[in-house]
């Protein structure tokens, strides 16, 4: 097993834990953060708890980062336990307060940590396997926004701003494309001829919440499956993990995410385009999961773009692959040549497949409404 970075028996006398610290090992694929899984003693019983140790690379503010989950948590807790459920505990994360009440711990070397209770008898996914889990993963992102969508107070921290600002992202290529510090856009002129003639597109959603059409709501914006712990039993989604992302959005952006990472059959990084297709059985499963749980809430404009929300997200994915190959790939780790380029065109024939299939997805749309 792989070895402890670092020292979680020090990390447990952080928190409030009310139990005794026995072992811990690293857990899990993320990769983000630390994960932890650890064991402790609580009056002779064994139970587990998660340490993470916070990205500060990825995360500026792990102290509003925090709040935001700690506020999101509590609020879809007390609305669980409101409606009676029996697992209600299962079926959100719960921040272990600090020794000083704080949902963070500072370590010596300032690294920012949280702490969950361990959600048992579930786990996550690496790789779709099925259209149920597909169907599980979605309906259970639509409970955590129907879950998040009466969070009382002011709203939250905006933790990485313009995160999904579709208008911006494309400022930032034709600002790339202008700038040209690599001599490489000569080299993806169809690239950008092809996200140039998508521009006004890419700015629908930005507009429509701007203009107020489209409601501002508590999104998720990590929507995927590998962030939903499905239980071991019966399959199904119990609970959304992954909150450090969770801030102000729209609905449609979950989705659309949940539309580009699920319905490929492979990878992101594909280089054989003619394997990049959105299958619209996974389409379906998704739409059909989602709209279960999220139906009761969304306005009729958030169901009319769930169709193309997953082109949308598909071309904000691809421009900034494209944006970080002409900038010369400071922001993506590649480990191959021209890698941002080759994610760039699977991006682009991705949303060619959701394009030319449009009828039909939102025909299913109207099918599950
Ligand atoms: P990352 O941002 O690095 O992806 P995650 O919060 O998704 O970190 O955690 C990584 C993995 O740890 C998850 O995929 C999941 O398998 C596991 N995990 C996280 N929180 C819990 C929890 N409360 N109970 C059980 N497993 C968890
Ligand atoms: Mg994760
Ligand atoms: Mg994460």
């Amino acid at each position: 097993p792989a070895q402890n970075k670092h020292d979680i028996a020090a990390i447990a006398k952080l928190f409030d834990m009310r139990a005794d610290f026995v072992h811990a090992h690293p857990y899990g694929s993320g990769h983000i953060n630390d994960t932890y899984c650890a064991y402790y003693d609580q009056a002779g019983q064994r139970i587990r708890y998660i340490h993470q140790r916070l990205s500060t690379e990825a995360f500026k503010k792990p102290i509003e980062l925090m709040e935001n989950v700690q506020r999101v948590t509590e609020h879809a807790l007390n609305e669980l336990l409101k409606s009676g459920d029996k697992e209600a505990r299962r079926r959100t994360l719960t921040c272990i307060p600090s020794v000083e009440g704080t949902p963070h711990a500072i370590d010596a070397d300032g690294n920012c940590w949280r702490t969950y209770p361990f959600i048992e008898r579930a786990r996550t996914y690496d790789t779709i396997e099925s259209e149920a889990q597909a169907m599980e993963a979605a309906r259970a992102f639509g409970e955590f926004q129907k879950l998040t969508a009466t969070l009382p107070g002011k709203p939250l921290h905006e933790t990485i701003p313009g995160f999904h600002n579709t208008k911006q992202r494309f400022q930032h290529l034709e600002d790339a494309i202008a700038a040209d510090t690599h001599g490489r856009a000569a080299e993806v002129q169809k690239e950008i001829e092809w996200f140039m003639a998508r521009k006004d597109e890419a700015s629908i959603v930005v507009d429509l919440l701007e203009s107020g059409e489209l409601p501002l709501r508590v999104t998720h914006n990590d929507t995927k499956l590998n962030n939903v712990m499905l239980d071991d039993v019966t399959g199904e989604g119990v609970c959304v993990i992954d909150l450090d992302t969770t801030m102000p959005g729209s609905a449609i952006y979950d989705f659309g995410d949940m539309v580009r990472t699920a319905t490929s059959p492979v990878a992101e990084d594909e280089e054989d385009t003619s394997k990049i297709t959105m299958r619209m059985f996974m389409f379906e499963a998704l739409v059909k999961g989602y709209l279960s749980s999220a139906k009761e809430f969304l306005t009729d404009k958030e169901v009319s773009l769930l169709a193309f929300s997953g082109k949308l997200l598909t071309m904000e994915c691809g421009s900034r692959f494209l944006t970080d190959y002409l900038k010369g790939d400071v922001y993506f780790k590649v480990h191959k040549d021209r890698h941002n380029l080759i994610r760039t065109r699977s991006q682009m024939a991705l949303a060619e497949s959701i394009e030319a299939q449009m009828p039909e997805m939102e025909a299913l749309v109207a099918k599950y409404r």
